[in-house]
């Protein structure tokens, strides 16, 4: 008798496999990340096609196969549309999968990556992209066990007081600290703000919180460096963003 398993997933990537099929990477709530093998989804008829969408939150049953678990039944929960219609969301989801296929190992289930995969999807249809990605950079460098200390200089120990602050990897320093130190990043008292408050602010918040062009830039060299702590090369779509000025 067959093994059949169920799981609740959102697909992070998919790729033409072989000569009708395709592969999927998808986080699931059971298993964490896996990869599995959607058989003759490119041909038009396909009844699977609809239930596995890019950026989708899906229910997939699965069976085992010779090289990955293949995909027998497939059923969306929450499609996210606009991450594969409208241009600007689309190329900030891409951006979110490919940094969450980087940095997550295969099939070790997590639920509060689950959780912050699943919210950074609803996040990104819904609110101002760009804030929706560095809430999930800062979260995921945090569930990877790579927190950043943002109350306190990380040399010093003085709590972070004035305008100007330097950041190194895994904090802050302050301006007396910051003397002479070299591989860092300007961080501005407005970026600082808004990292503080990716902690505290509830989700459906998330979207009201403003910032300038200039915090924005402060912001985002930040997390890129303390993202230099789990990537081992660059993502070629953060490059893409950066060059398309999103
Ligand atoms: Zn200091």
């Amino acid at each position: 008798m067959e093994q059949y398993q169920h799981v609740n997933g959102i697909i992070l990537r998919s790729r033409d496999y072989k000569e009708a099929d395709q592969l999927l990477t998808v986080y699931t709530r059971e298993q964490g990340k896996i990869t599995v093998q959607a058989r003759g989804v490119k041909k038009t008829a396909s009844r699977l096609r609809s239930g596995i969408l890019l950026f989708s939150h899906t229910s997939l049953v699965l069976t085992a196969g010779k090289a990955f678990p293949i995909v027998t039944g497939a059923s969306t929960e929450t499609a996210f549309p606009l991450l594969r219609s409208d241009f600007t969301r689309m190329s900030y989801a891409s951006y979110a999968a490919e940094l969450l296929d980087q940095v997550i190992a295969d099939s070790q289930p997590d639920e509060d990556l689950f959780v912050l995969i699943l919210q950074t999807m609803y996040l990104l249809e819904n609110i101002n992209p760009w804030l929706a990605v560095r809430h999930l950079e800062l979260r995921l460098l945090e569930l990877q066990g790579y927190g950043i200390q943002l109350e306190h200089c990380l040399q010093c120990g003085a709590p972070l007081h004035g305008d100007r602050f330097y950041g190194v990897q895994g904090g802050v320093l302050c301006r007396i600290c910051s003397h002479g130190q070299q591989g860092g990043s300007a961080l501005t008292q407005e970026a600082l703000a808004v990292l503080k408050a990716f902690s505290y602010i509830p989700m459906h918040r998330l979207g009201w919180v403003h910032i300038s062009g200039e915090g924005r830039q402060s912001l985002e060299q930040y997390l890129e460096l303390q993202l230099q702590q789990v990537l081992s090369w660059r993502l070629k779509s953060r490059d893409f963003l950066k060059n398309m000025n999103l």
